[in-house]
């Protein structure tokens, strides 16, 4: 199965890995999902950056030919930050584009560069919840391209025992379907290993991927973050186990994930598939092992180090301690050690799926 997948990725994209810069912008959320370290009911400090520090990181992805920046936050769905979000949109478009028409850095980007002006600078992929469609139509306006938006898991029961009353599996399945509709490159995902997920639940993932036909996949391992009701219950069940069995865990939960990531691939076929960097929080070297069983971008987290350590969505997240600089020059080693070519060349890099 992994090295059916690998011959589809290599088939697909050769041996180069995309990359794309994420900055975790802001950590005020007014949802409750209760895996998620940044819930509403948290205790963390809440911080949002200012534009400018925003700009800053988008010039760093853009010198650093990433060609894509994505900007995370929780879910803030208010005039301020809607109109806030447009606004930064339209000036990392323009700061970007301006940049790539007075030097143009990367002569030898890939083809979207040359052939297509209107994917000069950096391209501007959004992950900030359910908003409505309204909204996703004004993001797209204002210049934003890509959206991943997680539907976490198919089964409509299991979602409603992730997350409060007012969540609902059929709103965000809708918010999917209208940014489809509006014109965006859709990403969606799941997390794997959350409490009570049957493997028959997976298999049931890897179809509604099929249905829904996204350009992109990002899903990930569930991680335990201990002030959640989630995590409280996971602990609870597990938090007694002995060593070996952690391990052993551990491992599974590794295979468990990159499986996903295999079959994906082989039943996605030319879609993208991001490397997440939850692996990391298994295993130092789960990002390569992912780049080998299907996937082929990846994400560095380039936000400032200091407000890493707030955006701790769950435990050991890797990273924290690290400035974007290191973390970039870190990812092309490792990528290589995948067998991999990490490709900052500064274009978009559109997946195959979309692009038809
Ligand atoms: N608020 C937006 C949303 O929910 O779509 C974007 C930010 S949210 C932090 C991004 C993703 O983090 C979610 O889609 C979820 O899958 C993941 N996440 C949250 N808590 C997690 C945990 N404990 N372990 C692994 N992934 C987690
Ligand atoms: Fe908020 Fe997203 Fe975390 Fe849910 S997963 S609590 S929406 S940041």
């Amino acid at each position: 199965m992994y090295a059916v997948a690998e011959a589809a990725t290599t088939a697909y994209f050769g041996t180069k890995v995309y990359a794309r810069g994420i900055v975790e912008f802001s950590n005020v959320c007014t949802k409750d999902c209760f895996y998620c370290g940044i819930r509403k009911h948290t205790k963390v400090h809440r911080y949002t950056m200012t534009k400018e520090e925003i700009l800053a990181c988008a010039e760093f992805a853009y010198s650093q030919g990433m060609g894509t920046l994505m900007l995370q936050s929780g879910e803030l769905p208010s005039p301020e930050r809607i109109n806030f979000m447009l606004d930064v949109v339209r000036a990392i478009r323009r700061r970007t584009m301006d940049l790539a028409c007075e030097s143009p850095p990367f002569p030898s980007a890939g083809p979207n560069q040359r052939d297509f002006p209107s994917q000069r600078g950096l391209a501007v992929a959004l992950s900030l919840g359910e908003l409505p469609s309204s909204v996703y139509q004004a993001f797209l306006e204002a210049g934003a391209s890509r959206y991943l938006l997680r539907i976490e898991t198919s089964n409509p029961t299991l979602y409603t025992r992730l997350h409060p009353a007012s969540h609902s599996f059929q709103a965000r399945r809708k918010c999917l379907e209208e940014l489809q509709r509006i014109g965006f490159q859709v990403g969606t995902g799941v997390m794997v290993g959350v409490p009570f997920q049957t493997v028959e639940d997976q298999a049931n993932d890897l179809l509604f991927f099929k249905e829904l036909d996204p350009d992109m996949i990002g899903l990930g391992p569930y991680i335990v973050q201990s002030q959640t009701p989630l995590g409280k219950l996971w602990l609870e069940e597990h938090g007694e186990e002995s060593a070996a069995k952690q391990e052993a865990n551990r491992v599974a939960l590794l295979e468990r994930t990159t499986r996903m990531y295999a079959l994906a691939r082989i039943m996605l076929g030319n879609v993208n598939i991001a490397a997440t960097t939850a692996l990391e929080a298994l295993d130092p070297e789960g990002r390569e092992l992912a780049l080998r069983r299907g996937a082929n971008v990846v994400m560095p987290i380039i936000t400032p180090q200091r407000l890493r350590g707030q955006y701790e969505i769950y435990e050991n997240k890797s990273g924290i301690d690290q400035d974007a600089l290191d973390s970039t020059a870190c990812l092309e080693r490792r990528v290589r050690m995948a067998g991999k070519e990490l490709l900052l060349d500064g274009g978009w890099h559109d997946p195959p799926h979309f692009v038809r």
